[in-house]
């Protein structure tokens, strides 16, 4: 609401950018130009001894996710996978019980995401999406809206999952796969704070970035207007 124009860093022309160099300039929708009381309202928030420490590591665990930064001019060369990033920063954390909130669908994924946790020495809640079996009519789904029409369904449920969490304490949780929508209804219910480390995307081998890299070509559908790219078609 302050300033000039709706913030729209995702359209930034800008070469030497205001965010990332000295001296550099913003376009008009410049939230940096243009948001200067909130951000400074904002960065008190810093001042609070938790976020800020937290904020601090966080920090630290992404620069050390590249090495030979001693290098100048440095040229970036990362070195570490994301679960190498989640252990690392846990760790500095100082947290000991880290909570695996996972989809159903990726079974596997969450038994060998609990394998290397407990090898690098934390405790390890887990809990299914499925947990409490309750049948998705109890939200209201109709038969033509579940996956396995005229059958008995449980909805996924990531309430339950971070409830659940937060009665075990865990001093961290980790996301594996959930969908659209049952991820954000965790981050919202969860105490503790939360980390993805898989991205669902049942098409894509849970790399969701791929439609973006290949907008341009196979997914040049998802720049039609429709929600599926099919508007119009039927
Ligand atoms: S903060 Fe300003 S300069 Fe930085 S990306 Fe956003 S619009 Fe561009």
């Amino acid at each position: 609401m302050e300033g000039k124009g709706v913030p729209a860093c995702a359209k930034c022309p800008v070469e030497d950018k205001i965010c990332l160099v000295e001296g550099g300039k913003g376009p008009k929708f410049c939230p940096t130009e243009n948001y200067g009381k909130t951000i400074e309202r904002t960065m008190r928030e810093y001042g609070k001894s938790q976020v800020r420490e937290f904020a601090r590591m966080a920090s630290i665990q992404e620069a050390e996710c590249y090495i030979d930064r001693h290098i100048q001019p440095y040229v970036l060369h990362p070195v570490k996978p994301r679960v190498q990033e989640v252990c690392e920063f846990a760790k500095k954390m100082g947290y000991r019980k880290l909570g695996v909130a996972f989809c159903a669908g990726l079974p596997s994924e969450a038994q060998t995401l609990n394998r290397i946790l407990e090898a690098q020495g934390f405790e390890v809640v887990s809990v299914v999406c499925k947990v409490g079996a309750t049948p998705k009519e109890k939200i209201g789904i109709r038969q033509e809206e579940k996956i396995w029409i005229g059958q008995f369904e449980s909805m996924c449920s990531p309430i339950v999952q971070a409830t659940i969490l937060n009665e075990e304490k865990t001093d961290f949780n980790i996301l594996v796969g959930l969908c659209v929508g049952h991820d954000s209804l965790f981050f919202k219910y969860s105490d503790a704070f939360t980390t993805v480390l898989v991205t669902k995307d049942r098409v894509l081998g849970h790399n969701p970035v791929a439609a973006l890299y290949t907008s341009g070509t196979y997914y040049a559908r998802m720049l039609r207007p429709g929600i599926d790219g099919t508007d119009g078609a039927g």
